[in-house]
């Protein structure tokens, strides 16, 4: 890697030190543990963070609780909360640059990944301060002498707990719903990347959100993340992560009926039709996987091509494939970063060797890249496998890496089947020319996202989640909104 600008970079914008935000607070963990976090691009060290405790959940949860059942952030007009939320997307403008380049430092990731993401997570609380003014209770049908309106309330405190893979994203898809409705949180960022989840903390103080409304708590999740989720003063969980976590989520969460959403993992399917424009789905399908090194949770991982133009597809997409450098994050020749450990390095080359011990042919890719500017860090080549049916482990289980498996389809029918043979049903692309086609295959598909000629699954209006194991409840669009707000009905005799 280019060590020069990664260092500049790091000593500009880190601090040696993160500690836990707790009412307004930055403080040492109880027992003063910390641990450290990683730049995966180069496997050295960026900086320590606190290791939070229970006793610091305790101290997140007090606090948010406070502040819910006596701050004044629930009982603000929503006008006002919709200020703020603006303020904190101004922040986040504000430090924009210096937010992607600590991303990219902590996740190996590219610059203009970063930078896309990150201008989603200020729109995310800007579009809904926009929202929250618009919402309301409603009145409803009674019989002769009753009258009923609806109230909506915030839900109470809110555990946040998010994965690594776009981590102030994760934060902002979260935050910033949870704000809007009234909600005070205890955010938990996964150990990897803790960083911008501080520094949105940062941000927040810094735009007047009271202290406890929001906390930002990390550590180990099968410790502090799994004691939020069953701790009696929490009201909701909400996780993005794995599906296996997700369960074990719900079923703690049901000890005290906590409202629970969780967004999971997927497997999704990328149907290419043979009336598509081939140029196009091609690009799209390169997107659909190698983005932010496959490391997405609606990775278009399964693809499909229509068995008469499967080799004139497959010409352009291995070529196309060959084209895609690997390396220097920072580098804006880059097309795709790092892999966020030294163990998704190998739990990506054991399905690779699943996929080959089942019969799988490497097309392309198939190992970690050779070369000195790899040094230390973590990586794995773009990585493109045929020869594969659907049944195989290598097409079932999600591998949360630059991954594809490829397959052919007779027909509109069995493209349908194939796209829905598998637990999960998070995302889905379809590439056809033919509209009327486009809409029954959107019907036909059971997945939360379908993407038509284009490859890109989540704007802040347009409602995002899973049907099946992928999880319930949706994130992003006014949908999310409801999920943070009990509904009170108000019944008077008149
Ligand atoms: P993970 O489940 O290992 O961890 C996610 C978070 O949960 C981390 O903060 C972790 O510390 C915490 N955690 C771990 N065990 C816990 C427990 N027992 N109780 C409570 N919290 C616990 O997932 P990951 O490896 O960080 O992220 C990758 C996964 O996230 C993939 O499966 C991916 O598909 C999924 N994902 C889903 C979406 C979506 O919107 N559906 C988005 C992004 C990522």
């Amino acid at each position: 890697m280019a060590e020069t600008t990664t260092q500049a970079r790091q000593t500009e914008i880190l601090e040696d030190f993160y500690q836990l935000f707790i009412n307004g607070e930055n403080k040492d963990s109880s027992n003063g543990e910390t641990f450290e976090v990683v730049n995966p691009a180069t496997g050295e060290v960026l900086t320590k963070v606190s290791k939070g405790t229970r006793e610091d959940a305790d101290a997140a949860v007090e606090a948010a609780r406070t502040a819910f059942e006596t701050g004044r952030w629930p009982r603000q007009n929503e006008a006002k909360r919709a200020r703020l939320l603006n303020k904190i997307a101004a922040g986040m403008r504000k430090r924009f640059n210096e937010l992607v380049d600590a991303e990219v430092l902590n996740t190996g990731k590219t610059v203009e990944a970063a930078q896309g993401q990150i201008m989603q997570a200020v729109q995310d609380f800007e579009y809904y301060a926009g929202v929250i003014t618009t919402l309301g209770g409603k009145t409803n049908p009674m019989p002769n002498g009753f009258f009923n309106y609806t109230l909506k309330e915030p839900v109470g405190v809110c555990a946040q707990i998010i994965p690594w893979n776009y981590p102030l994203m994760m934060a902002a898809w979260k935050v910033a719903p949870a704000l809007a409705a009234g909600c005070t949180v205890i955010l938990k960022p996964a150990s990897y990347t803790p960083i911008t989840a501080y520094m949105l903390a940062d941000i927040c103080k810094e735009a007047g959100v009271p202290d406890g409304v929001v906390n930002v708590l990390t550590g180990s999740g099968s410790d502090i993340g799994s004691y939020l989720t069953e701790h009696p003063k929490v009201d909701k969980v909400a996780f993005t992560g794995e599906t296996e976590t997700g369960k074990d989520i719900m079923a703690k969460a049901s000890q005290t009926l906590k409202r629970v959403t969780l967004e999971l993992g997927g497997k999704s399917p990328n149907l290419v039709f043979n009336d598509s424009n081939i140029d196009n789905a091609v690009e799209g399908s390169l997107y659909g996987i190698f983005y932010n090194t496959g490391q997405s949770c609606e990775a278009r991982s399964r693809l499909f091509v229509q068995e008469d133009i499967y080799d004139e597809f497959m010409e352009k997409f291995l070529k196309k494939a060959a084209k895609l450098n690997v390396g220097d994050p920072f580098d804006d020749n880059t097309h795709m970063g790092a892999v966020i450990s030294k163990s998704q390095e190998s739990v990506i080359d054991d399905y690779v060797q699943l996929a080959k011990e089942e019969g799988g042919e490497i097309l392309f890719g198939g190992k970690r890249p050779e070369g000195e500017e790899y040094g230390n860090g973590f990586w794995y080549e773009p990585t493109i496998i045929g020869n594969v049916s659907n049944d195989m482990r290598i097409a079932q289980e999600e591998i949360f890496g630059p991954v594809v498996v490829v397959m052919t389809f007779k027909d509109e029918k069995e493209a349908i089947k194939l796209a829905n043979d598998t637990q999960f049903g998070l995302g889905s692309a379809i590439w056809t020319n033919d509209n009327a086609r486009a809409v029954r295959v959107s019907k036909g598909i059971k997945a939360g996202i379908v993407m038509v000629n284009q490859h890109i699954s989540a704007f802040p209006g347009s409602p995002f989640g899973g049907y099946k194991q992928s999880g319930f409840g949706r994130e992003l669009g006014e949908e999310t909104l409801d999920l943070y707000m009990e509904t009170k009905s108000v019944i008077s005799y008149i």
